[in-house]
């Protein structure tokens, strides 16, 4: 199961609209407080806990009911880590190494919900503050009535392959020595192939024949969704721009699976198993 996929809560979106019914989950709910977007993990476990009334000003979302148990997520505001007996507030991204798959996949949610309340507290429509419905899944403004959904935004992340060959780029912003596969937002009026060719042309410069969809995951980054594709390169042709792809290179299944491996000791490195480019160059390597 990739990072952040597999999430098993009951969401519960016929309920979590009457506020009574939200209201009685919140008294036999467990809590997962964040601090500055970071969950708290106990013992590389998210960390759950009963209601604590220093919260009660915290920004509180419904994440759905785990069999019977409802569950939260708070914001725990200040400038200083709040003191947790137990556990710590962690990165994201460092808590899905550690935390267990399912745990990773609430924590996303948890985190893609808190991350847009925080950013969208005023009506784009007439600038008035807006109020949190729904237990989080929607904001209204009382001035214009104006109703606004927690956003996910799609991103493409295409593996161009020709025969025995993969092509993988290196982004100006990447740490050092990673290689991967090619990403880009989708724009307004694009569907997912339209997005795939316009990346690959930008960044790669690859013409590209079939687009086969392979698998998407949600990236609380802050709230994308990643749709996986593998494109078929019409030659080895490429042109990378230069600016956001320092270099590509072809890469063999063979040499995938040696590097994949860590067989092949060089500068050179691979996308790490929470990514789904990680799981695009491995699932294609492998036969
Ligand atoms: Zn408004």
């Amino acid at each position: 199961m990739m990072a952040f996929c597999g999430n098993p809560l009951d969401r519960a979106s016929d309920r979590r609209t009457d506020p009574a019914w939200l209201a009685a989950q919140q008294g036999c709910g467990l809590f997962l407080p964040f601090w500055q977007n970071k969950p708290l993990v106990v013992k590389d476990r998210a960390g759950f806990l009963p209601w604590r009334r220093e919260w009660q000003a915290g920004l509180c979302v419904f994440l759905g009911l785990d069999g019977a148990r409802p569950l939260f997520a708070v914001d725990v505001a200040g400038d200083s880590e709040p003191v947790m007996e137990d556990g710590a507030f962690a990165e994201m991204r460092a808590s899905a190494f550690v935390l267990p798959g399912r745990d990773t996949a609430i924590a996303g949610q948890a985190k893609a919900l808190i991350d847009w309340h925080r950013r969208h507290g005023f009506c784009p429509n007439c600038g008035a503050g807006t109020e949190l419905c729904d237990g989080g899944y929607r904001r209204l403004c009382p001035a214009c009535a104006a109703e606004h959904f927690p956003r996910t935004d799609p991103v493409v992340i295409m593996l161009p392959v020709l025969g025995d060959e993969c092509l993988v780029g290196r982004n100006a912003r990447f740490v050092n020595g990673l290689y991967s596969a090619f990403a880009g937002f989708v724009e307004p009026g694009e569907g997912l192939e339209d997005a795939v060719r316009r990346e690959l042309q930008e960044e790669a410069g690859v013409r590209i024949g079939a687009i086969t969809y392979h698998a998407s995951q949600p990236w609380p980054f802050p709230s994308s969704l990643m749709l996986g594709c593998y494109a078929q390169a019409l030659s080895r042709d490429f042109a990378i721009d230069g600016h956001e792809i320092t270099d590509a290179r072809w890469l063999t299944k063979d040499e995938v699976r040696k590097r994949l491996a860590q067989e092949i000791q060089d500068e050179m490195t691979m996308p790490a198993p929470i990514a789904i480019a990680h799981h695009l160059v491995r699932d294609w390597a492998k036969n």
